[in-house]
């Protein structure tokens, strides 16, 4: 068996966790996220209803709002005093952000229908931005949004990237004259081409005063905001419907384990509830009690809250902080590299631990092979030399199609920094790929 996965199942694997590996955003595994998985696969319980497991409902809140607390979220987002059934708001763990933003889109378009009547279906219209993650288009697929009111609405560098109030306030009140219902806004902290920060105070302003739901995707850039100095990423998070971000990405917490808090969680009860004879029981009867299987859309659910407990408990906040620091300052470090050699230039500026840049072209070199297709060869010879994993961003010209990773239409590299194993030497060993790999490209004749 041993010599089987070795030899039939590890050469088939992409290594997430190796120290070079900067594509995507990361997914953290550690011991102690490692040992919840184990603990979890023992227990193997079916939490779906309080009454299933106890424990594993009681820990999913107490650990949620410890997280909850650590990213300062306001005490409307926190199931603290609520523990059984009576609080309004609360968190709950979904197995990645694409089934946030689904759960959380199904309970704002059926608060909407119980008031506006469920023919409205048709008329009702969904904003992100042309940097928002795929997820919100799959979300609306699923809630039988008309393709056509799903509004990615354009960015571009005057804003880096982010989405801009006016656009969104046109875009609102243009809909609203045409009889159309908006009724969704999600806004993202650190979006996957280049984690942008949208100006969340006036998106939430907005979808406010509009009487929408407004939700904030943090899938990756949420576990930096533990730090004091990150957190004013959030701010404006307090008048947001819903928040998200995912432990499984940048939070040493094996995957998965995407944290959701809600507002209200009725509206996600009110959607996503069913109660069947063979569940009932005295405890959810009685109201008593949270039962999770009406937060999310299957019914089974692991014990996922166990790795993220562990990952608390054994690090500290201190230790999170300083490994998502270390990381930070890994890519700032990243980032004077590109900047000291003038073959390279930096494409957006960086907050976290992303760095996105590219190759120049050579003066003379623009019309034949052109700098996007010099990046892509980059990227391909990089990626080749099966030391350094990286990926990449390019802009589509058709707004509504546009892939989340997408910039400007100039293809972009991106670096990540976030593998546990990640150190300096590291980076300079990615760098060195990156400058002998540029090297022989540009000297190699065109093809
Ligand atoms: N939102 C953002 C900003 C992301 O970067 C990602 C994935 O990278 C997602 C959502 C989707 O995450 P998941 O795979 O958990 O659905």
């Amino acid at each position: 068996m041993v010599v089987d996965v070795q030899s039939k199942i590890l050469p088939g694997v992409t290594h997430w966790q190796s120290p070079n590996f900067y594509a995507y955003y990361p997914a953290n595994s550690s011991v102690a996220g490692f040992l919840g998985e184990i603990l979890s696969a023992g227990i193997n319980m079916v939490g779906f209803s309080w009454i299933t497991s106890p424990a594993a409902t009681e820990l999913e809140m107490i650990v949620l709002d410890w997280l909850g607390k650590l990213l300062k979220l306001p005490q409307e987002f926190l199931s603290s005093g609520n523990c059984f059934a009576s609080g309004h708001g609360g968190g709950v763990i979904q197995g990645s952000a694409s089934e946030a933003v689904l759960v959380v889109l199904l309970a704002a378009r059926d608060k909407t229908l119980r008031m506006v009547g469920k023919s409205a279906l048709g008329k009702l219209v969904v904003y992100g931005s042309d940097q928002t993650h795929s997820a919100l288009q799959k979300a609306c697929q699923i809630a039988g949004i008309h393709p056509e009111n799903c509004r990615l609405l354009k960015t571009d560098s005057s804003t880096d990237y982010a989405l801009s109030p006016e656009i969104v306030s046109e875009a609102i009140s243009h809909d609203i004259s045409i009889g159309l219902i908006p009724f969704f806004l999600c806004g993202t902290v650190g979006t996957t081409s280049s984690a942008t920060v949208d100006p969340l105070y006036s998106l939430a302003k907005i979808a406010k005063s509009n009487g929408m739901w407004f939700h904030v995707d943090a899938a990756y850039a949420g576990s930096a905001c533990i730090c004091p100095e990150y957190r004013k990423y959030l701010d404006g998070v307090e008048e947001a419907d819903s928040f998200n971000m995912n432990a499984h990405k940048w939070f040493l917490t094996n995957f998965d384990c995407s944290a959701l808090w809600v507002k209200d969680r009725n509206a996600l009860i009110q959607s996503l509830s069913t109660n069947p004879e063979f569940l009932k029981n005295k405890a959810s009867q009685a109201n008593l009690v949270v039962d999770y299987k009406d937060w999310q859309i299957p019914l089974g659910r692991r014990f996922r809250s166990l790795k993220l407990w562990m990952v608390l408990r054994l690090y500290g906040v201190e230790n999170l902080q300083n490994y998502l620091r270390n990381h930070i300052e890994l890519a700032r470090y990243f980032q004077v590299c590109v900047g000291q050699d003038p073959r390279f230039e930096i494409v957006a500026p960086r907050k976290f631990s992303l760095v996105c840049f590219r190759l120049l072209p050579p003066v003379d070199d623009n019309e034949t092979r052109g700098s996007n297709k010099l990046n892509q060869d980059l990227l391909e010879a990089v990626n080749s030399t099966g030391r350094v994993f990286i990926t990449h961003t390019v802009r589509t010209t058709t707004p509504l199609l546009c892939s989340s990773l997408a910039l400007s239409g100039m293809y972009t590299l991106r670096l990540v920094v976030g593998a546990p194993l990640t150190e300096r030497r590291h980076i300079d060993a990615a760098w060195k790929v990156l400058q002998d790999e540029a090297f022989t490209l540009l000297c190699s004749p065109l093809q």
